[in-house]
């Protein structure tokens, strides 16, 4: 069949849902929706088939077997695998880099190197790092230019204690794709193990380990139509042979005594308990659902859609593109000089435009340009050129409208001399015309608008002011004199500053006890604040709700 983003979309049932008619859902790379077929094998496996797998057991039982075995068997021939013995079933890629840094890196030497690249997800850092600390290895970068590895220098931080190269083959955070063959090109012929982190190459384009020339592959099934829970790690043999086992448990063993156990054969030694077994069956009806599909096809249409994306982007007001649209896997990440990510990510929200705000689990290479959140916009293959469009639109609008006018008033109220702060006057914070707006865009407007009563104010973004539990940096002071409270905020989210100003205008000037807790939070309903703020935003609301009754409570300060 003809690959259309339309008929490929009607396969996900998701959108068919009267209250995701309307949704644009661009955050992909966080996790993709399930087509049909996916749904209904979970489910089925639970109606029909739900056993554990012990081998040899009664029909139920041979029958949940038979199919984790099918599906491993399907996904040895997606992956370009030798054979079945060289896929363990994982949690997703982040186990699968777990296990290989544990088990590979028990074998290592103190002083022996492990090469990583500056854009790698979390998940390809910090078990490393662990590792690194536990058997004192050496943790070594590609050379890089703003934090995106120059894999044409690879070689250069390539030594003689290199054991272990990690890296992924495209970037989480700005889209990038890695040069795989000039990493083979650098590693061939060396006694070096070479892990390629797939998690986001998978969903875009057709993978063959075989002639990427890797050792070890990882990737986990939600990023591509499967489902979260169940992820591969491809092996070569006679690697996986000769490493230890991570876990220990049941599964994974052939023999136990009380003081020493036999483990199973491969790949089974590397799955210690039970899998997650329905989620196996998904992913088994999902690889029969790409095979089914033009995978080509649907590259082309995720890489127009990323170029539209860029081109357009390009030429929004001040906007900061930073990634590219060469070589890139279906990734925009951008920042703009007069918005904090998450106010843009809030307005988009509204509008029933999912995108993602952060620092994407990748903070070495969002702070390499420096930065510490970006907006991220994510393809998939039921994109349309019309979710394009309104995305477009929507950031337009925003850029136009909310970001009209960025003056900050100076405050007025002297928070006291015991104090280097001075209260904002919140006196343009009016809660009736709030309330009397119909749509969340108004609000949000309104919201907005109150932020530039917050001026910025460098003495108290403090460590001891920070407000946790805030997606975005809050810092929040007080003051108590004669028994009146009064607060200063200051944050780099202007929401956060719309937010905090509805709080403050409550709180400030209130003796002691005069407010209850229990009101603002009913407020914050009332207003339909809670029910449209993504659930991050609203506990920043209430971890600041939180914070300003400490300060009441602890007195004076
Ligand atoms: N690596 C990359 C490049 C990723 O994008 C992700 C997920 N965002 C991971 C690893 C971890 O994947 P998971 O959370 O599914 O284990």
């Amino acid at each position: 069949m003809r690959f259309t983003a339309e008929s490929f979309k009607s396969q996900f049932p998701l959108f068919a849902q009267p209250g995701n008619r309307e949704l644009v859902y661009l955050d992909n790379a966080a996790t993709t929706q399930k087509p049909a077929c996916v749904i209904d094998a979970i489910a089925d496996f639970y109606r029909h088939s739900n056993a554990n797998t012990h081998r040899s057991s009664h029909r139920l039982a041979r029958r949940a077997t038979d199919m984790v075995e099918q599906v491993r068997l399907r996904a040895a021939g997606f992956l370009g695998a030798a054979s079945a013995k060289e896929i363990v079933f994982t949690r997703g890629a982040t186990e699968g880099l777990n296990l290989l840094a544990h088990s590979l890196c028990s074998r290592l030497q103190p002083g022996d190197e492990i090469l990583l690249t500056t854009a790698e997800h979390h998940a390809n850092l910090v078990p490393w790092q662990m590792m690194a600390e536990r058997y004192r290895l050496a943790l070594r970068y590609v050379p890089d230019e703003i934090g995106v590895p120059q894999f044409d220098r690879l070689a250069e931080a390539l030594t003689p204690r290199t054991r272990i190269v990690s890296l992924t083959a495209g970037s989480n955070a700005v889209g990038f794709r890695a040069d795989l063959g000039q990493v083979r090109a650098a590693l061939a012929g060396k006694n070096i193990q070479w892990i390629v982190d797939g998690a986001q190459l998978v969903a875009h384009e057709p993978v063959d380990v075989h002639s990427i020339g890797c050792d070890f592959f990882v990737c986990s099934a939600h990023k591509f139509y499967g489902p979260t829970g169940v992820g591969l790690l491809y092996g070569r043999e006679s690697l996986l042979r000769a490493m230890p086992p991570w876990q220990g448990g049941g599964e994974m063993i052939a023999d136990v005594d009380l003081y020493s156990s036999r483990y199973a054969d491969l790949p089974h030694r590397f799955e210690a308990g039970t899998s997650s077994l329905a989620a196996i069956a998904g992913l088994g009806a999902c690889l029969q659902f790409l095979d089914s599909q033009d995978r080509l096809a649907m590259a082309r249409h995720e890489q127009q859609l990323m170029h539209a994306l860029h081109e357009r982007l390009s030429q929004v007001s001040e906007l900061n593109l930073l990634s590219t649209a060469t070589n890139n896997l279906g990734i925009v990440a951008f920042t703009h000089p007069r918005f904090a990510a998450i106010d843009m990510m809030q307005w988009l929200d509204g509008r029933d435009i999912a995108v993602r705000v952060g620092h994407h689990c990748a903070q070495p290479l969002i702070r390499a340009t420096g930065h510490s959140a970006t907006v991220r916009i994510s393809v998939a293959a039921y994109n349309t050129h019309d979710d394009v469009e309104r995305l477009i639109a929507a950031v337009e609008e925003f850029v136009r409208h909310v970001g009209d006018d960025n003056d900050v008033q100076v405050g007025v109220h002297s928070g006291g001399a015991a104090v280097d702060w001075v209260a904002d006057c919140l006196d343009a914070v009016d809660i009736e015309t709030l309330r009397a707006q119909r749509s969340w865009q108004d609000r949000y407007r309104i919201l907005m608008g109150w932020a530039k009563s917050i001026s910025r104010k460098e003495s108290i973004r403090r460590s001891e002011n920070l407000v946790r539990g805030c997606e975005s940096s809050a810092w929040l002071a007080h003051h108590c004199e004669n028994g009146v409270h009064r607060f200063a905020l200051d944050s780099d989210s202007r929401i956060v500053k719309g937010l905090g100003a509805l709080l403050l205008s409550q709180l400030n000037g209130q003796v002691g006890g005069a407010v209850a807790r229990a009101d603002l939070e009913q407020l914050f309903v009332e207003l339909g604040l809670a029910q449209q703020l993504s659930e991050s935003r609203a506990n920043g609301f209430r971890a600041l709700l939180d914070r300003a009754f400490t300060l009441m409570e602890r007195g004076p300060g």
